[in-house]
């Protein structure tokens, strides 16, 4: 990555990211290695009229020491002034941008019960600030920096400092840095994503239907009124346009989490805090997760599924063609982030709200009547394939092809 390049990303992230606004409040989540990007990316919002901007560091080696010398005790205890730090976010007003790069390895050999008591804790203790992000209350968005680990697990044969060059070649080329204008570059992709958004969303789709030679043949309701979303999405406070994953090619929704019925089988491992689950399956009953399996790391995917009781529903459906740019680098990244924006895929946990009319005003349990799922998880999981078909069923009985041979038919 040159200095160029480092300060085009930065734009990108304030511009098409957060889609930052004059006098507004910054907050960066970033690990200390990020710092090169972080002050790029600082100068840039200043430059864009930020009016303050503060930065919450954070240290895959230090969360590390955590999770191993503190008790469970210890770490189901989220202290109050973390809690009223996300208020006072939130009274703000703020703009919120999530740097990540952690280690797939990171977590590797913590007790996973830890792992789980803290990740409940402090989805409990953070639930409103998660609220106001999913619910597109606070414009936020999430990119990538790249670490040695992280590189190293994607491409072991290289020496370290050509693995780091090969990740940051990948990153620039899924986050369309190396076009002559980024940023246009963005607007152009985005407006691909929202007339297939528009498409769906006029075709007043009931069904889904998904086949393919792993042996997925698996129907998901829509609920009333859903509303698929991609590229940019607009902010529900002040209706400005921020785009919440750099990179993004999916086309999403939120399933009826009551109408999901047949087998699906995973098509890319899920990395979960550094562990692996290979080879998995969901079989699904009135939407209830009610079988699964998996070749590798069966506990991992049990702990998921029993987080809550929402967990053993879906809450994504997610739609990616075969043909992405990510998937044409045909390598696995260990990232959810753009692993997910490589292939079709669905989450078994929260809905995003504002993917059904007027979701973003509803409570949980108005959600929950119209079939829109809640839970502290929110858990991605590849299901594409280059020989997916998916048809949809609309309400008045016409069938349409979405998906042929993996990828997009419109
Ligand atoms: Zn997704
Ligand atoms: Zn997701």
């Amino acid at each position: 990555m040159t200095k160029k390049q480092l300060n085009l990303y930065a734009e990108l992230l304030v511009k098409i990211g957060v889609n930052l606004q004059k006098g507004e409040m910054l907050v960066i989540s970033a690990p200390i290695s990020a710092v090169d990007l972080v002050k790029a990316t600082v100068k840039c919002a200043y430059k864009a009229g930020a009016e303050n901007v503060n930065v919450l560091w954070n240290d895959d080696e230090i969360s590390r020491l955590g999770y191993k010398y503190r008790s469970k005790k210890s770490l189901a205890e989220v202290p109050n002034w973390v809690v009223e730090q996300r208020e006072y976010f939130i009274d703000k007003k703020i703009v919120y941008l999530g740097i990540s790069s952690s280690d797939p390895e990171a977590l590797k050999g913590i007790n996973p019960e830890k792992l789980a008591i803290s990740r409940r804790a402090s989805g409990k203790a953070l639930k409103k600030f998660h609220d106001y992000t999913s619910s597109n209350k606070i414009r936020w968005s999430l990119a990538a920096y790249p670490n040695k680990a992280w590189a190293k697990k994607m491409f072991p044969n290289l020496s370290p400092k050509q693995a780091m060059d090969k990740l940051w070649e990948y990153i620039v080329k899924s986050v369309r840095l190396d076009s002559q204008n980024p940023v246009k570059a963005w607007e152009e992709h985005q407006s691909k994503i929202l007339n297939r958004c528009k498409i769906l969303n006029e075709s007043k789709i009931d069904t889904f239907i998904y086949k393919n030679s792993l042996g997925t043949n698996l129907t998901v309701g829509m609920p009333k009124g859903y509303i698929f979303c991609g590229g940019a999405e607009a902010g529900a406070l002040d209706g400005v346009y921020f785009t919440a994953n750099l990179p993004t090619e999916e086309v999403f929704s939120c399933p009826d989490r009551n109408r999901v019925d047949g087998k699906v089988y995973s098509s890319m491992p899920l990395c979960v805090n550094g562990a692996i689950v290979k080879d998995f399956w969901f079989e699904f009953k009135n939407g209830r997760i009610v079988d699964y399996g998996a070749k590798e790391g069966l506990k991992i995917l049990k702990n998921i599924i029993e987080t809550d009781d929402g967990s053993h529903y879906l809450g994504e459906i997610a739609l990616v063609g075969h043909n992405s740019p990510i998937r044409n680098l045909n390598v696995l990244f260990y990232k959810t982030l753009f692993d997910e924006n490589a292939s079709c895929h669905f989450a078994i946990g929260a809905c995003y709200p504002t993917c059904v009319e007027g979701g973003g005003e509803m409570s949980t349990e108005e959600l929950l009547e119209k079939g829109l799922n809640d839970s502290l998880e929110h858990v991605d999981f590849m299901i594409g394939t280059s020989d997916l078909s998916i048809i949809a069923k609309t309400e008045d009985g016409k069938e349409i092809k979405v998906f042929e041979n993996g990828d997009w038919v419109f």
